[in-house]
């Protein structure tokens, strides 16, 4: 059972047409924790964020955040209570600065919580923002350097990081990361993965997508194994990892 859950989801389905993608689904995130979510291709995990995030229509019979069930909660309202997805693929803008994008991730949780003017004209919430951005460039002092750079002519792992510090400027309770390892040197991905577990460290809870399984199991307290759109194992990282049948059936041999 997890202690002092975050997040808590119960019967959850997502059906495109015909196809049930995910079907009664349960799992639970437990406050500061990182739970990885892994599977092979088709199982239904990005799906599952995006149906976490709002974006994607589900039916469920439990979808709780903190006190909150999220039933019926748009997208811009799970953002202004703390949800951030990150998203597969970035979805940067590339022809923007990195500060820009940055400044993108405030912008998405201040028309979230309602207000539309710009962020330049109220002085708490540029403070704010000011406090924000230097907690993001402590995590990845490389994006201080390349703020006034185009984001996409940053290599992979970089962008990867802009795409994670954007969630971030929106002050995030739980973080969700959809494949960060697309297109990044395994060694690149180890440095992503440490400054995750760094934001662990600092209190935030996470739900990691990844189709580098050892890699995302070696750093996650639990895990959960989807298959054909059902969780089939779940368990503490290391002890599905090391449980030689489940990763041989289910997780390729990655
Ligand atoms: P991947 O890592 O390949 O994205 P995944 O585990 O994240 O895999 P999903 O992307 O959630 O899996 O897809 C689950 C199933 O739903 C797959 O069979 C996929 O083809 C199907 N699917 C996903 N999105 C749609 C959509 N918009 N319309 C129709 N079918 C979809």
């Amino acid at each position: 059972a997890v202690t002092s859950p975050l997040l808590e989801i119960g019967g959850l389905g997502v059906k495109y047409g015909g196809l049930l993608a995910l079907d009664s689904v349960s799992l639970g995130v437990g406050r500061g924790e990182i739970v990885a979510l892994v599977g092979a291709n088709g199982a239904g995990k990005s799906s599952l964020l995006r149906a976490i995030a709002g974006v994607e229509p589900c039916s469920a019979e439990k979808l709780t955040f903190g006190q909150r069930d999220l039933r019926g909660v748009t997208a811009d309202r799970r953002v202004a209570s703390g949800i951030s997805l990150v998203p597969e693929g970035r979805a940067l803008f590339g022809s923007l600065t990195v500060l820009q994008n940055l400044a993108a991730g405030r912008y998405a949780l201040r028309r979230a919580r309602g207000f539309h003017h710009v962020v330049w004209r109220d002085s708490a919430e540029r403070s704010a923002f000011e406090r924000r951005l230097e907690t993001v460039y402590q995590l990845f002092p490389v994006l201080q350097e390349r703020a006034d750079q185009l984001a996409g002519t940053l290599s992979g792992g970089q962008q990867q990081m802009v795409a994670i510090g954007r969630a971030l400027m929106g002050e995030p309770k739980l973080l969700m990361l959809d494949e960060p390892s697309l297109g990044l040197a395994p060694q690149v991905l180890i440095e992503i993965l440490r400054c995750v577990e760094r934001l662990r460290d600092q209190g935030l809870t996470i739900l990691l997508v990844e189709q580098n399984v050892s890699a995302a199991l070696s750093i996650a307290d639990r895990g959960y194994v989807l298959a054909g759109g059902r969780v089939i194992a779940e368990g503490a990282g290391r002890t599905l990892l090391q449980d030689r049948g489940l990763t041989e059936a289910y997780l390729g041999s990655s």
